[in-house]
């Protein structure tokens, strides 16, 4: 299994190889990428490779992509705790999903602990009444996609590195039912 070394450089020499096409391809006008777009490409990117790692399935111990998060790390125990070790974490459209999906509920968390216990004078007024003016297109054609797909391919190249397939959950299941099937012939 490639260390947490290894995936980072894998990933880092795909995005040198990136962004070297994407810079050819858009000076001869072949490709246009918003300076936006490749910003949020590569938020996505970097934040799947150094802090959303599927290797956070280990952090009841110690691993690099939990070390990274520093004295925040303890929020990644319970999800390591949760995950067996290349089980549904590694899997290519659910595991990215649940960290995605356990970072939000972190941080509702977090949110509800402020919004409980500090006094509402203390907190910005922006805070306690957020009204962003939203424009849908351009945050899923600039920002969200992007964002998504940086997100989403720094995780399979995560999974190839580890050789994992893409059908990898659907066998583990299969293999699951099987086994309870047995059991009950
Ligand atoms: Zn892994």
């Amino acid at each position: 299994m490639p260390s947490g070394r290894v995936h980072n450089l894998i990933n880092l020499a795909v995005y040198a190889g990136l962004s070297a096409a994407a810079l050819y391809f858009t000076q001869t006008q072949a490709l246009v990428i918003t300076p936006a777009q490749a910003l949020s490409f590569t938020l996505g990117y970097g934040a799947g490779t150094l802090l959303l790692s599927p290797d956070l399935d280990l952090s009841e111990g110690q691993v690099d992509s939990k070390r990274r998060w520093g004295p925040l790390g303890f929020l990644w125990v319970p999800y390591g705790m949760m995950f067996s070790h290349r089980g549904l974490s590694h899997t290519w459209i659910l595991g990215p999903l649940t960290r995605l999906v356990y970072l939000a509920l972190i941080a509702a968390l977090l949110w509800g602990v402020v919004y409980a216990l500090v006094p509402h004078t203390l907190l910005p007024y922006s805070w306690l009444h957020p009204r962003v003016p939203v424009n849908h297109q351009f945050l899923g054609f600039k920002v969200a996609y992007p964002l998504l797909a940086g997100y989403y391919l720094s995780q399979w190249l995560h999974l190839i590195a580890d050789g994992i397939r893409p059908d990898h959950g659907l066998r583990h299941s299969g293999r699951k039912a099987r086994a309870t099937l047995r059991r009950f012939r």
